[in-house]
């Protein structure tokens, strides 16, 4: 009795259940043709890399971390409009609106500012739609070559403003540059 099977690439197979004759019961014809696939693979091109001590070359065009940029005089630039969250389709961007303070102007570029901001790492897939709608270039996707750090919890993978907002040095050296 045969059973027939259904493709979906269009190839179709008949399984055969009849009985195997002494030297397809031996399974050396078998063990030799697997043997033989196992040795044309150790000659092949590797697909494989040794990540992480092996990279392989990025795009010119690739997205990495994202970093909350700042002003030529350091301020964030974020005024927590939150066009970023509305645009990411993976709704991994949640953020908190504040009313900067007047003591505080040389901190925020604008009246409001984010005092939380957080993207969940585990939900984005680094698509650079928040980078494109934000109307104030607070927001980019940078080349950095770690996308996410590894972690043990969920909660670890939710990054703030801790993580994501420019640090101060580098404001003040692209500045100087
Ligand atoms: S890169 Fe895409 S998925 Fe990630 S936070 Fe931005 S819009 Fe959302
Ligand atoms: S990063 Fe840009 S789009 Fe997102 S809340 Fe801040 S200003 Fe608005």
């Amino acid at each position: 009795m045969s059973i027939e099977t259904i493709s979906l690439s269009g190839r179709k197979k008949q399984v055969s259940n009849k009985e195997m004759s002494f030297i397809e019961r031996l399974y050396l014809v078998a063990i030799v043709k697997g043997l033989f696939i196992t040795i044309r693979h150790l000659f092949k091109r590797k697909v494989t890399i040794k990540y992480p001590e092996e990279v392989r070359p990025r795009s010119e065009v690739y997205r990495g971390q994202h970093m909350l940029m700042r002003d030529d005089q350091g301020r964030e630039r974020c005024t927590a409009c939150g066009l970023c969250a509305l645009s990411c389709p993976a709704e991994a961007i949640t953020m908190k609106a504040e009313e900067r303070k007047p003591e505080e102007k040389h901190l925020y570029r604008e009246e409001k500012y984010a005092s939380i901001y957080e993207i969940n790492m585990l939900r984005c897939i680094f698509c650079g739609l928040c980078e494109e709608a934000c109307p104030k270039q607070a927001i980019y996707l940078t080349k950095s070559k770690e996308l996410v750090h590894t972690e043990y919890t969920r909660e670890d993978f939710i990054y703030g403003k801790d993580k994501l907002v420019m640090p101060l040095e580098m404001a003040i050296a692209n500045t100087k540059a």
